[in-house]
């Protein structure tokens, strides 16, 4: 079958973060696919495939597989969780979504709270927003910051600096563990996204999608946008990419990130677990019983 499928995500995948621009990606990109038709034929494929590897992620039960999602508010993230994993078995799969923290996790350090949600071995776990909150929305409003109640000695110029060398620390520790990192980040442009809320507003199925919350933080686009490149920038490793996804058009941000979790699962060389001498014992064993009943 065609690893056609894997250059819908490699031109995304950024490994080495040195110099980073969010400009040099374009939220409208296709790579040449004109069709949605021709996108969703290649992520049924894509999803195919991922359906075949869980069984063997989950039988094998070593490998545990993390994909972070970030993004702006209505750059699809949920409909990209939602389409990429549809198929999957849900018993293999956790979706966490991250919110602002609740008092009791705002007495802990920040990974704590995504520490107690990371998948299981075996299985495939979502961060729909997540710790790196803690250098987006947190690093824009420096409210959110005062509110975490750290020794003010240890707020110092360098705290975002510190952030990522953090957040890297951790990531290096769960890639050493058996936890297979990989983050999206649905870059919309600031065009589109007014095109959807107001496709949130005119229309009555979507008027429940609307926030006025998220109109508000879109006043902030230019800030948010130098964090997510100083994040990108600082944060991206072999072991834990971001994939810097096109999101104007769903039918290819879906594709792209399908195409991205088909490669970790397959680069993983996941099987299902071999049979042994004594095992085969058994399983002859039990077949005699079953056979043996009346
Ligand atoms: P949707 O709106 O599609 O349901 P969402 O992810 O936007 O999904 P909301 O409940 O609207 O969910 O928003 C969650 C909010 O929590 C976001 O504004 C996000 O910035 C905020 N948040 C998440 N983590 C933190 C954090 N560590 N500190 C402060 N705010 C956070
Ligand atoms: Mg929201």
């Amino acid at each position: 079958m065609s690893d056609d499928l894997f250059r819908y995500a490699k031109p995304f995948r950024v490994t080495d973060g040195k110099g980073f621009r969010l400009k040099s990606v374009d939220p409208g990109e296709t790579l040449g696919l004109e069709s949605k038709k021709r996108a969703e034929k290649l992520l049924a494929e894509g999803i195919a495939r991922m359906v075949d590897q869980q069984e063997k992620l989950y039988a094998q039960d070593r490998w545990a597989v993390l994909l972070v999602f970030q993004a702006m508010d209505a750059a699809g993230k949920d409909g990209a969780i939602k389409h990429v994993m549809s198929g999957v078995n849900p018993q293999g799969c956790q979706v966490h979504s991250f919110k602002a923290p609740s008092a009791e996790e705002l007495d802990h350090d920040y990974l704590w709270r995504a520490s107690t949600r990371l998948p299981e071995r075996g299985r495939i776990g979502i961060f729909n927003r997540s710790y790196y909150e803690e250098v987006l929305v947190v690093r824009v409003h420096p409210p959110i910051l005062a509110s975490q109640r750290l020794p003010p000695a240890l707020v110092t110029k360098d705290i975002w600096k510190h952030r990522y060398e953090d957040i890297n620390a951790f990531e290096h520790y769960l890639s050493r563990n058996g936890v297979a990192i990989r983050k999206f980040f649905l870059h919309l442009s600031k065009e589109e996204q007014k095109r959807r809320f107001l496709e949130r507003l005119e229309e009555p199925e979507k008027n429940w999608k609307f926030s006025s919350a998220d109109a508000k933080e879109r006043a902030r686009w230019d800030d948010y946008a130098e964090a997510y490149e100083q994040m990108i920038r600082y944060t991206s490793s072999e072991e834990a990419p971001w994939y810097v996804v096109p999101a104007d058009h769903k039918w290819f941000s879906r594709l792209a990130v399908a195409a991205a979790v088909v490669e970790t699962l397959e680069s993983l060389k996941l099987a299902f677990p071999k049979v042994d001498g004594a095992r085969k014992k058994e399983l002859e064993a039990a077949r005699t019983v079953l056979e043996g009943e009346s």
